[in-house]
Formats: C-alpha cells, structure tokens, sequence
C-alpha cells in the first residue's frame, strides 16, 4: 500500500497543483491520497478521472495529518529539497512495508521533518511537490507503474500521431 499525505492545500491557490499531486499518485502507483484540508471538488475531479480511466484509487480531504502519521504502520518519506539524496536513499526503504510520502505546499512545519522515518530530497534546488513526487515513485516503484493495467472504459493506445482511444462498448 502507497499513500500520499498532501499537507497545506490552499483552497482555491493550490487546486490545480493539489489535482495534479493526485493524478500523479494515481497513475505512478500509489492506492490513495489523503489531503488535509477538506475539498469536495478536487475529490469529485479525481473520482472522475478514476470512473473513466480505471483504478481503484482513493482520494480522502479534510483529515488530521498527525492522527493519520500517528495510525500510520508503515514507513514514512517526507520529500523536501534538504532531505537525503533520492538515489542513495531509496534503496534504503523496506518495500515490504507500507509507505507513507508526505508532501507540502507552502512552508512545511518542523513536526513533518521530525516525525518522518527518512527526508528525501529529489535534487537540492526547489521546484515542485508534482515533480519530486513523479520522480520519487519512479524510483521507488523502479518504473513498475509504467506495466500496471488500470482496465477503465476509456484505454489509450500510443501512436506516433493523432489519438487512438479504446471506449468500452466500441469495437
Ligand atoms: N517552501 C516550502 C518549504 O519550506 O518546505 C517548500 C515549498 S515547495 C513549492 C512544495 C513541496 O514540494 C515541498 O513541501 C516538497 O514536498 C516538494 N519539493 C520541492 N522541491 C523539492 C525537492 N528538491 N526535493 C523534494 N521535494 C521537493
């Protein structure tokens, strides 16, 4: 089980941002996502995509972050730029166990940081809770995302040019 703690959303200023966290923890590999402010929309925005594409992914909003750290079982990554090196740090968690990867928004309070089993950064420059997210669960998951079979209504096949789109029902 992979689950993503996305701390600090700012409705409204972090909606696209905070939907776009969750697409990337649907399609690289993690089973759900918790957020801990409440926000119906981005959860029905998600719920959507999961109706046509496929998956079994959840989306929870409006949990207490230290009450889901403090039931957590498993493992807990926090990704931050001061964290430990992605590559050397990533072979040192137990894929046998539960993990929890916490990312923020804005400032990020010193409990996540203290509370974390590891502090991983993905680089040393700030950029974005989506691409340290991306590039984490490729490493984790070691590409494993890229053979998972979502079975939706809707299945895209790749091709060099335009879209060829399986909808179910169609032949
Ligand atoms: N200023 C915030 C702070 O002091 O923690 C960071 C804001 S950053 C835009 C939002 C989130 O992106 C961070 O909380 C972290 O999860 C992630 N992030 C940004 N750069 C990162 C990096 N180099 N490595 C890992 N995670 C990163």
């Amino acid at each position: 089980m992979i689950a993503v703690l996305r701390i600090g959303h700012r409705i409204g200023r972090d909606k696209r941002i905070t939907t776009h966290v969750a697409l990337v923890a649907r399609a690289f590999g993690a089973d759900t996502i918790f957020i801990t402010t409440k926000d119906e929309k981005i959860k029905k925005n998600i719920q959507s995509v999961c109706k046509r594409f496929g998956g079994d992914f959840q989306v929870e909003t409006g949990l207490d972050p230290k009450k889901i750290i403090k039931s957590w079982k498993g493992t807990i990554v926090h990704l931050t730029m001061y964290g430990a090196e992605l590559e050397k740090a990533v072979d040192h968690i137990d894929t046998d166990r539960d993990l929890l990867i916490i990312v923020g928004a804005g400032k990020v309070p010193p409990y996540f940081y203290e509370i974390a089993d590891i502090n991983i950064s993905v680089g040393n420059q700030p950029h974005s809770e989506v691409a340290a997210l991306a590039l984490f669960l490729d490493r984790y998951t070691k590409a494993a995302w890229q053979r998972k079979d979502f079975h939706g209504n809707i299945q895209i096949i790749p091709c060099i040019k335009g879209k060829k789109v399986l909808s179910k029902g169609t032949t």
